[in-house]
């Protein structure tokens, strides 16, 4: 396996309170990854570490990417649909790699843009105000957005919470396809059997990372059950971190 994304004993705490907790390993050239663990066990944390938007508090992540090389779908929580935006805007903002934020959009990447809302169903949806559109058209648009950014290494968060069955099921085509086009994708998830039938591989994080690699093998029900009571076990050692108690690296 080529790695990717190393990740060295990392560490990233909000407040010196660690939200990830010594974490080591790889993200293969290529490879499809689900993130599990319960609420809290810091996998939005791991994925805004991954992409450089989080320092570490000690560790390190090693890659030779840029930002712009992520393509990153946030977590709905943390998307404000108020904004005025209509849905091709929304979808053009994945051109900002190649045009720059203030840069001149060319005629070529708005038809991109057509294109790639026809890829996800919402042709002629273009105009529309994204605040009119349901949580799963949203969803769709949002994709729209990152087949026209076209990065190499795509990071989901919770992409299929509070999305009806249909575009489930057409967003989980799109991903597959993504790794069958070699790209590297890291996709945070709730769902089980999503999980099973669709990633390869699962990160199970609760806090500390549970289990990492084939699928079949870190999704046991004793791995399962160690992650609940890792997060149950939180509150009374959710101190600063204790250097004594790392493990050795
Ligand atoms: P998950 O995505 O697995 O639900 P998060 O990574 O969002 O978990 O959060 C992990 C822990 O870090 C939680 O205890 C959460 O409350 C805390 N946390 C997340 N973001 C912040 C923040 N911006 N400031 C302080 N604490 C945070
Ligand atoms: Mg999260």
């Amino acid at each position: 396996m080529t790695p990717l994304i190393r990740l060295e004993n990392l560490t990233v705490a909000y407040n010196r309170h660690p939200a990830v907790h010594h974490v080591s390993g790889a993200f293969a050239s290529g490879s499809l990854t689900a993130i599990a663990g319960p609420n809290g066990a810091g996998k939005s944390t791991l994925l805004k570490a991954i992409m450089g938007e989080l320092r570490p508090a000690e560790g390190r992540v090693e890659h030779r990417l840029g930002r712009a090389e992520f393509g990153y779908l946030p977590q709905a929580a943390e998307i404000d649909r108020r904004f005025p935006i209509s849905v091709i805007d929304t979808v053009m903002l994945g051109a900002w790699k190649k045009t720059g934020a203030f840069g001149r959009i060319a005629p070529a990447e708005v038809k991109r843009a057509g294109e790639a809302l026809s890829a996800v169903g919402l042709e002629g949806f273009g105009r529309r105000h994204v605040g009119s559109l349901s949580a799963g058209q949203f969803q769709r648009v949002l994709f729209a957005r990152l087949l026209l950014q076209d990065a190499g290494i795509i990071l989901l968060d919770e992409p299929f919470t509070a999305i009806d069955a249909r575009t489930t099921r057409d967003l989980v085509d799109i991903v597959t396809r993504w790794h069958g086009e070699g790209r590297t994708v890291i996709a945070v998830l709730h769902d089980f059997e999503l999980v099973r039938a669709h990633f390869p591989q699962t990160l199970l994080l609760a806090r500390e990372l549970v289990g990492w690699g084939a699928t079949a093998d870190v999704m046991s029900s004793v791995n399962l059950l160690k992650a609940r009571a890792m997060a149950e076990r939180w509150d009374e050692d959710a101190a600063a971190c204790d250097p004594e108690q790392a493990p050795a690296a």
